[in-house]
């Protein structure tokens, strides 16, 4: 069986650092390792629509926005077919028939959906589109055929419903779907980065991100302002790791090399949460730390966003030409899907 790669974000808004550790820097390394038949990476618009419905600009703004940080991050558009969601039209039929195959007392009991409808306040007022994003995810991974999902792990219950569903239709209308699964991140702590909040997720619904595009000086402003041990007041008194997020993020982007690049009185992160656990390092320090760190990390990233964004007819025709390639497929696994439907009446 072919090793198919799909993935996507929502353009909500630009790329954060939630993003690159809990997906894109897994998207990089299966990029490069040559093991995939095929790759493909989307703009979920017609996603983001379903809680942005009011604000159409918002979601074609960021559109821009997403493609822009793919390339800048160095997703390769020699490798990967990018396409844009709602430019797939197959892609609704597929969801339109899914929605026989699924209750609406399992789209409730999604935890990701629902913690999301707490979040937005919807109360009883549930846009029945918003409810049934995870359907439409399973037509985008089952249209594509994809069998590896590189996701953070707020998405392990959207690749649940879609299994579900594959197997569902296959014992209906015949073998003809394939089931996925999620590649989540080499480190733990970055299933699921929190924001510089400490409270939830990294979310660009939420306002509390450090995004990849950010200049040095916002930056250095976000990482000072990162929420670290409230107890922790003067230099000397003993400091907490746990739900220090300055120390989250050193465990989710510290390497050993940039750690010595940037720290000169510890040999290694451990030996400085020993001594900050004990008493005698400030906020301001172990924050200056972060700060380099994550410096070194995103400054190429900047700079080759720049370069790109010079540029944005060549930006559009890489999307375009995507686009373009994913419709192909598209339509020919359509008739497949229909035949095993019986709908494919004048074929
Ligand atoms: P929105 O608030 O609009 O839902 P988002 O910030 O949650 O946006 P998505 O586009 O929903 O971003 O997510 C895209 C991908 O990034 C998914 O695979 C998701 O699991 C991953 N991801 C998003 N936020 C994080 C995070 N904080 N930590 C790890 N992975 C994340
Ligand atoms: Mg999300």
């Amino acid at each position: 069986m072919e090793k198919i790669i799909l993935t996507g974000d929502r353009p909500t808004g630009k790329l954060h650092l939630g993003h690159y550790v809990g997906s894109i820097k897994k998207r990089l390394e299966m990029q490069a390792s040559n093991d995939y038949d095929k790759m493909y990476v989307m703009i979920a618009d017609s996603q983001a629509l379903t809680d942005n419905f009011d604000n159409p600009s918002k979601i074609r703004e960021s559109v821009k926005e997403i493609i822009l940080d793919y390339l800048a991050c160095g997703l390769d558009p020699e490798k990967i077919t990018f396409f844009i969601q709602s430019m797939i039209p197959e892609l609704t039929e597929y969801t339109f028939y899914y929605l026989n195959l699924v209750t609406l007392a399992r789209l409730e009991r999604n935890p990701t959906v629902k913690n999301e409808l707490q979040q937005k306040e919807f109360k009883n007022n549930i846009p029945v589109g918003f409810l049934c994003y995870p359907v439409s995810q399973a037509a985008d991974i089952t249209l594509f055929k994809a069998t590896h999902i590189p996701v953070g792990v707020d998405q392990l219950p959207m690749l649940e419903q879609t299994n579900e569903i594959v197997r569902k239709f296959n014992s209906l209308y015949g073998n003809t779907l394939v089931e996925c699964e999620a590649i989540l991140p080499d480190n733990e702590i970055c299933f699921r980065l929190p924001g510089i909040d400490g409270k939830n997720k990294m979310s660009k619904s939420l306002g509390n991100c450090i995004y990849l595009s950010d200049e040095e000086d916002i930056l250095k402003e976000k990482v000072m302002k990162m929420y670290t041990d409230p107890n922790h007041i003067k230099v000397s008194d003993p400091g907490q790791i746990e739900g220090n997020v300055v120390f989250t993020y050193l465990d989710a982007f510290e390497t050993p090399e940039l750690f010595t690049k940037y720290c000169k009185d510890y040999v290694s992160l451990a030996e400085l949460k020993k001594a900050y656990q004990k008493g005698g390092v400030g906020d301001m320090y172990i924050k200056k730390i972060l700060f380099n760190i994550l410096n070194d990390i995103l400054t190429p990233i900047r700079e080759r966003r720049k370069e790109y964004a010079k540029d944005m007819d060549k930006v559009y025709a890489i999307l375009k030409q995507g686009t373009s390639n994913a419709r192909e497929v598209a339509k020919t696994n359509l008739k497949e899907f229909k035949k095993a439907l019986r709908i494919d009446y004048f074929d």
